[in-house]
């Protein structure tokens, strides 16, 4: 222990701190990039599909890229310290790799996560060294992990925080990845770029660094039907609320979080749960693997985008996201009793999706929920 008033005790608070930096600076070292996959759809020719493969991580997801920026931000706003509990507020994806970050940085992390969190990813955190506190009501999260912070842990707040923790400006930030991976295809510049909204944080990076490039790609968020980003976006309303639940995961939040903008999003397109399940089935079909809801509900809102483009006669190339492993959908969107448990049926679905996809004309895909 130090005496208190010698400056000793911050000296050691920033040699652990930049020895803490240089972890997470050896992680991304050793980390490769993600691919950038390209699938060509029978009903659209000259019209590229482009999917940035997220799930390649170590830790499976798009999160992996948000957790090591949320422990820089933090280390950088000297908010985490030497043997500091972490903890944040998670549907699961981003707890996975921020408890593979705090075991990578030797620190104690909790996820404050709903109960009805996929198993799967309860036991990932938990194999990883994290704990999970379940809540009964999704709505507790935000105040459960306040607490937890109030009693000493560091908040990472990937709500408050994702939209500006991640270098905007560059950095192989996910934009900058995508841009640099088209460069030598047929559409450089991409007219879409589609992805889900969750914390807010992939969407805000995306549509600021098209801006700061100059770049006329516009983006679009795809989103369950009736999410809050879906109203809020609509009504320019921060305090929107969902009309409906979803069964998928990471995005289709039930209230406008602090870190969506409005403003970087061009066009919104909603798409139903049944058909989000049944996409994961086609991209399975056309990947060769699984991938969960939330890229199905991208692959719908691209080939909505494909079908008007090919209306006006335009060609070009869409670059949407496959955001995390189909395997952690083992026990609920692929369990055929799970979907029949919960009213969703996404056979009607799949058939609209291979009929738009071999017509290259827009089928409805419909279904329940
Ligand atoms: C978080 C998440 C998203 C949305 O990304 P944000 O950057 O948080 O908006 C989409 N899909 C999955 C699986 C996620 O975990």
């Amino acid at each position: 222990m130090n005496a208190p008033g010698t400056p000793v005790a911050s000296i050691d608070e920033r040699d652990w701190t930049a020895q803490a930096l240089g972890r997470l600076r050896q992680e991304a070292a050793r980390s490769a990039d993600t691919h950038l996959l390209k699938l060509e759809f029978r009903g659209f020719p000259g019209i590229d599909f482009y999917f940035k493969d997220e799930a390649a991580h170590p830790t499976g997801s798009l999160k992996h890229r948000l957790a090591r920026s949320l422990y820089l931000y933090a280390l950088c706003n000297g908010r985490l310290r030497d043997g500091q509990p972490v903890v944040d507020a998670s549907s699961g994806s981003t707890a996975i790799s921020e408890a593979w970050f705090a075991r990578l940085l030797g620190l104690q992390f909790t996820a404050v996560m709903p109960a009805c969190t996929a198993p799967r990813k309860i036991a990932d955190v938990e194999a990883l060294g994290g704990r999970c506190d379940l809540v009964p009501d999704p709505a507790q999260v935000h105040e459960r992990a306040a607490r937890h912070a109030a009693a000493g842990a560091c908040h990472l707040d990937q709500f408050a925080l994702a939209e500006r923790a991640t270098d905007w400006r560059g950095n192989n930030n996910i934009a900058e990845s995508i841009l640099g991976q088209l460069a030598g295809e047929p559409h450089p510049e991409p007219a879409w770029i589609v992805c889900g909204v969750g914390t807010g944080g992939t969407s805000a990076t995306i549509g600021r660094y098209l801006r700061y490039r100059g770049l006329r790609t516009r983006l679009c968020a795809a989103e369950p039907d009736g999410s809050a980003f879906v109203h809020g976006w609509r009504g320019r309303d921060r305090d929107a609320v969902c009309s409906r639940p979803t069964v998928i995961e990471g995005i289709g939040r039930p209230r406008v979080e602090p870190g969506f903008l409005f403003e970087i999003v061009d066009e919104v397109i909603e798409v139903a749960d049944a058909a989000s399940i049944a996409a994961m089935s086609v991209l399975e079909q056309h990947l060769g693997r699984r991938y969960g809801g939330s890229s199905g509900t991208n692959l719908v809102a691209c080939l909505l985008l494909a079908t008007r483009m090919r209306e006006r006669g335009e060609r070009g190339s869409i670059v949407s996201l496959l955001c995390d492993h189909g395997e952690r959908y083992d026990g609920t969107l692929l369990d055929p009793d799970w979907l029949r448990r919960n009213g969703l049926d996404p056979a009607p679905a799949a058939a609209a999706l291979h009929a738009t996809i071999a017509s290259g004309r827009w089928h409805p895909p419909r279904g329940g929920a």
